[in-house]
């Protein structure tokens, strides 16, 4: 059994639902379910045994012990966080109670279970930290893509706590012993992401005819990664990373915001055509984020030269996949703005 923290988010259901397409071993799914936390993402996996999951926050010590007592994982994957720069311009607290406070109750708990068990289980032990390329910082035009030993320059709150989480977890290992991987992944895009981050957003704009807000020039660069592909990196750095170590994960897919932009425009234009208009006559630039990071990029080659892994997923074929979900699954995206999929949270998890 795994524990799995943050797994009724963009990622991590995307992750548990993978893993259980993969294998029978079960997934303990712990989640506060926050404004993006969302158990429609899971409905697939209603009466299915192998994915217990418990409403709560990391924060909470004395749950964390039990739960660790209760069901003993093999390991720990911490997903859980205030996941979007925007909202930590606007309100950072949250970001220092989950993404910080939250890592080192998380931490403080798994080192204390980790101690009690058996010298084997405690040598297959792993708690596994998923993270950030922001907390990296931001890249000149010229400079080389981040490697795992780049300077952390965190620029956004939100950035700042991972990259302090991301200390903890390391001191953890330093100090303890605790046997820790770390990786930090490029953006990610595909199914059951928040329609406030860049990709959904404008996919769910320009449907409903509305503009499509781009930051600035619209020349920032960000590295794309198709979400299954994070997911298969997950696997692989749980499975033969080595404890202590950091992974970097990225798809080589440097691009600038303007151009997806206009790529989701280019698919809706095709697969959704509006009659004398192209999707692109929405695109409106709006005022800067303050302090926006202007190109992210992550050198991948420690993971595919060390573990083997390699994304499934072009940019071409992961975005056409993307537009095509967030097409056929329309009821998700009017229950995630309407805020239905709260009601459907309470009716369908509340109940049980
Ligand atoms: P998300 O915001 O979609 O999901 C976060 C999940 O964590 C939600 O289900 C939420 O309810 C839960 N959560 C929040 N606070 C909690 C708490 N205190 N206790 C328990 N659960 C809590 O985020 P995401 O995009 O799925 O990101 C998941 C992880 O991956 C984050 O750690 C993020 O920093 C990291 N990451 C994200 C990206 C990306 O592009 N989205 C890229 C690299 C790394």
């Amino acid at each position: 059994m795994i524990l799995v923290t943050g797994g009724a988010g963009f990622i991590g259901a995307n992750f548990v639902l993978d893993w259980l397409e993969r294998s029978d071993e079960a997934i303990i799914n712990l989640d506060v379910l926050t404004y993006a936390g969302n158990l429609e993402n899971l409905k697939t996996l209603e009466g299915d045994k192998r994915h217990v999951f418990v409403q709560g926050d990391i924060g909470n010590s004395d749950l964390l012990i039990h739960l660790l007592k209760d069901y003993r994982p093999r390991a720990i994957l911490n997903f859980a966080a205030e996941s979007h720069v925007d909202r930590s311009i606007h309100g950072p607290e949250d970001f220092i109670q989950t993404n910080i406070v939250g890592t080192f109750r998380l931490l403080e708990a798994s080192r204390d279970y980790w101690s009690r068990l058996k010298e084997n289980e405690k040598q297959q032990f792993r708690f596994l930290h998923v993270s950030t390329d922001e907390v990296y910082g931001s890249l000149a035009k010229d400079e080389m893509p981040f490697t795992e030993t780049h300077r952390y320059e965190p620029n956004s709150p939100y950035s700042a706590s991972k990259a302090a989480s991301d200390h903890l977890v390391r001191a953890y290992h330093h100090t303890y012993g605790l046997p820790v991987l770390t990786t930090n992944c490029s953006n990610n895009y595909g199914p059951y992401q928040f329609p406030e981050k860049l990709i959904p957003l404008m996919i769910v704009n320009a449907l409903a005819g509305k503009s499509l807000p781009v930051y600035g020039d619209g020349q920032q660069i960000r590295d794309w990664l198709y979400v299954k592909d994070h997911c298969s990196a997950i696997r692989r750095v749980l499975e033969d990373g080595i404890p202590g170590q950091i992974y970097n994960i990225g798809g080589w897919n440097e691009k600038p915001n303007i151009e997806i932009v206009e790529t989701i425009c280019s698919l809706l234009d095709t697969f959704r055509p509006r009659e004398g208009h192209s999707y692109r006559n929405l695109i409106k630039y709006v005022a800067d984020r303050p302090g926006h990071d202007r190109r992210y990029a992550i050198d991948a080659s420690k993971i595919e030269r060390e573990l083997g892994w390699r994304p499934a997923e072009t940019f071409e074929t992961g975005i056409s996949k993307t537009v095509q979900w967030y097409l056929d699954n329309a009821a998700w995206v009017t229950h995630v703005q309407s805020g239905a999929y709260r009601h459907w949270v309470e009716k369908n998890y509340k109940e049980r």
